[in-house]
This record gives structure tokens, C-alpha cells and sequence, in this order.
């Protein structure tokens, strides 16, 4: 889950590490009136979005007082902002925050993410902050530091020493860096994230060490520990279809192909993505209804598919093995049943219950097109959306 950069600060502000204040607003009145009460000479306005390169996107903007306050949020608010991180599409801003204006003497990158190769917390940094990391970490990779994390001992003073050495802290600030470090990786561990992102940290003309941005993603399968952090969700942010999905608890993504595909098990809906791909299609959606799924679950998410009106064609995939081919079908036939079927759809069905499974579809009536195999089964629906 993706919280918005000023939620993410909240959180921070209670573990010590240190952030600008500032406020959110929802409205143009909202932001004037909290500019008012910060009450500092400069005022950045910053729009929220779950999405980053905000800055270069004109999501940014320093008021010099109130009246270019006013100016900048009624610019920014209702606007769509279309970053490298957004799509094309872009995301349309809802809220800003409302930020105390910081004297900024040089930008940093500091990151938190759990790394799979060693399989600990890595604590990333490097000199070269406000960029994007990746362009360093592909031109300049030698400016980019690790720890490594003991999950036992935490974070340790030495460690977030030397990373703020090598990565040219003034030394007068160095504990200060460091402290902040560990603050950080505490909310990282407290709170299960999987990346705490600050790009830019930034040292300030008057010698404080700062979070600017800050970027937190918490790991799904820990979120019913944290219901704090579960309160921040902002749905606005999600794809209706995939928050329809998770009411579900099916693993769904929506993605821009016009093949809708319903598949069970990770692995064969990855290979389904890839053998429409192969034969010249563009997949809709990725899903996976599970090993234990229900026919009322199927018929929802057959439903979700067929919400999607860039789907031209449906592809059903199912090896039956914990999952029976007769509830897949019953789904099927329900969701048809309650919603109506317009485009074509394909089905391959293998494993347990497989020919009861077919009699159920047959006895339906729908105009199915039936595959004997993956392969046979894409090629067809590739023609058939065509
Ligand atoms: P994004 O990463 O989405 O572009 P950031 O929050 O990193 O958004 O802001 C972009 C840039 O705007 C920062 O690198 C920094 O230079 C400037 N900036 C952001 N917040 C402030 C602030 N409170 N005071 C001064 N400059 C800021
Ligand atoms: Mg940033």
C-alpha cells in the first residue's frame, strides 16, 4: 500500500525524524489558510499524488506570499499532473500540502528497501539527491552507498556514520544525519514497510538535516497489524477495478492490453500474460482467482473483468488442481448469468473436474470457443479481439 508524501511525514514526525511543517489542504481556502498559520516567508505548495517526479512536472511550486499561494493552488489543484512515474494518463490532484519554504544548502538521497539477495533491510544513499536514483544508480553507480541491515542489532550508529561520511555529509552534521538514519529505519521496521524513500534529505543553511519528500509503501500482508496506517488509504489513488478485487482478496492488476484474462495461480496467469504476448495481443489484466476460490469469488471477478471496457475478449485459463474446473465454470455462467457477455471468450479448462466443468459451460448456451491448450487457447482469443 502507497500512503501521500504528508501522511508519510506524519508518521516520520513521530519517530523523530525530522521534517518541515506543514499542512494539508484540500481546497484553495485550505491553503491560504494554512500558509496563514505557518506563517513562515516561504511556503512551498506540493501537490499529493501517489506518484513521484512531482517537481519537474509542475506539481511543485515556492509562493513568496499568500496571493502566490492562492495563485499556485488553484493552479495545481483539479489539475492533472502527468509524471514519469503516473503514465500517460496522469493523475489528477485532489489535495496539496501546504509546506514550510526550507533553505535548501545541498539535496541527498537516502533509501530504505527490504533487499532480496541478502535478504535484509538495505539502507541506500548518495550525494547525487533530487535526481531520479535509478539515472545515478545506471550513469554513476559509484555514488551510491549500502548498508546492510542485522535484523537483530538494527541499525547501528557506526553504520549510519559511515554512509553519511561517504556520502560527504558536512561533518559538523554527521550525528545529526545519523540520527536521522536511525529514526528512519525505526519507523521502516515499526511500521512493516517495504520502502521508505527520502529524495531529497536536505541540508539546510542553518545546519538542520531534513526530509523534503518522503516516499512510504507498506508490505500488504502486514497491514492488518497496523490499522493506523490502513486509516490512510486513499482510494482516489487506486484503480476501482482493483479495489473491487481486494474486497475479494483476488490478486488482481489491471494493465492497458484489451484481453481479459482470468487465470488460477500466479504462475500460469505470468505465462498466460506471456504466451498473449507471444502471439501478438496485449493482456488487460493479470489475475489470479486463487486455489480455494468459491463460485460467488469467480463470479466476481469475472465481473471485474468485464467491467473493463477497454476488454474486446476474455481468456480463461485454468488448470484445475486445488481449484475444481465446475466452480470455475458455475462462476463463469453466473457472472454472464447477472451482467451479460458482449465479446468473445475462450476457455481452456484441464485437471480436476474438468469434463463437468465443460457440461456446465455447454449446458449454459453462452457462445464459448473451447482450447485444447495455452497456446491454442491465445491464438485464439488474439484472433478473435482482432
Ligand atoms: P518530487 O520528487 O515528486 O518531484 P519533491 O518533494 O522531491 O517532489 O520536490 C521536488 C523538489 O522541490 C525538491 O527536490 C526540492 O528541491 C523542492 N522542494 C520540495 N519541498 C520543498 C520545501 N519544503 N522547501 C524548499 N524546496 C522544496
Ligand atoms: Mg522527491
Amino acid at each position: 500500500m502507497n500512503i501521500h508524501e504528508y501522511q508519510g511525514k506524519e508518521i516520520l514526525r513521530k519517530y523523530g525524524v525530522s521534517v518541515p511543517n506543514g499542512k494539508v489542504a484540500f481546497t484553495v481556502d485550505e491553503a491560504v489558510e494554512a500558509a496563514k498559520e505557518l506563517g513562515t516567508a516561504v511556503t512551498v505548495v506540493k501537490a499529493q499524488i501517489h506518484a513521484g517526479g512531482r517537481g519537474k512536472a509542475g506539481g511543485v511550486k515556492v509562493a513568496k506570499n499568500l496571493d502566490e499561494v492562492r495563485t499556485y493552488a488553484e493552479e495545481i489543484l483539479g489539475k492533472t499532473l502527468v509524471t514519469h512515474q503516473t503514465g500517460p494518463e496522469g493523475k489528477e490532484v485532489k489535495r496539496l500540502l501546504i509546506e514550510e519554504g526550507c533553505d535548501i544548502k545541498k539535496e541527498y538521497y537516502v533509501g530504505l528497501v527490504v533487499d532480496r539477495a541478502t535478504d535484509r533491510v538495505v539502507l541506500m544513499a548518495s550525494e547525487e539527491g533530487g535526481t531520479e536514483i535509478e539515472e545515478v544508480a545506471e550513469r554513476t553507480p559509484e555514488k551510491i552507498f549500502k548498508e546492510v541491515v542485522d535484523p537483530l542489532v538494527g541499525l547501528t550508529g557506526f553504520q549510519a556514520r559511515r554512509i553519511a561520511f561517504n556520502i560527504n555529509i558536512p561533518n559538523e552534521l554527521v550525528g545529526k544525519a545519523a540520527k536521522f538514519m536511525i529514526s528512519l529505519y525505526n519507523a521502516f521496521v515499526d511500521n512493516d514497510c517495504s520502502i521508505a524513500e527520502i529524495n531529497p534529505l536536505v541540508v539546510t543553511g542553518d545546519g538542520n538535516v531534513l526530509a523534503l519528500d518522503a516516499k512510504l509503501n507498506f508490505d500488504d500482508n502486514a497491514l492488518f497489524k497496523h490499522k493506523d496506517i490502513l486509516e490512510y488509504r486513499d482510494l482516489d489513488e487506486e484503480d476501482p477495478k482493483e479495489i473491487e478485487a481486494s474486497k475479494y482478496d483476488l490478486s488482481y492488476i489491471a494493465l492497458d492490453g484489451n484481453i481479459g484474462c482470468m487465470v488460477n495461480g500466479a504462475g500460469l496467469a505470468m505465462s498466460t500474460m506471456d504466451i498473449i504476448k507471444y502471439y501478438g495481443g496485449e493482456p488487460a489484466n493479470f489475475l489470479d482467482v486463487g486455489g480455494g476460490a468459491t463460485a460467488e469469488k469467480v463470479t466476481e471477478a469475472f465481473k471485474i473483468i468485464l467491467s473493463d471496457e477497454a476488454v474486446k475478449g476474455i481468456f480463461v485459463n485454468i488448470f484445475g488442481g486445488i481449484m475444481k474446473c465446475d466452480v470455475i465454470a458455475s462462476g463463469v455462467v453466473e457472472a454472464v448469468k447477472q451482467v451479460g457477455l458482449e465479446v468473445p471468450l475462450v476457455v481452456r479448462l484441464e485437471g480436476t473436474n474438468v469434463n463437468r466443468g465443460k457440461e456446465i459451460l455447454n449446458e449454459s448456451g453462452l457462445n464459448i470457443t473451447a482450447a485444447d491448450s495455452m497456446a491454442d487457447g491465445a491464438q485464439k482469443i488474439v484472433e478473435l479481439v482482432k
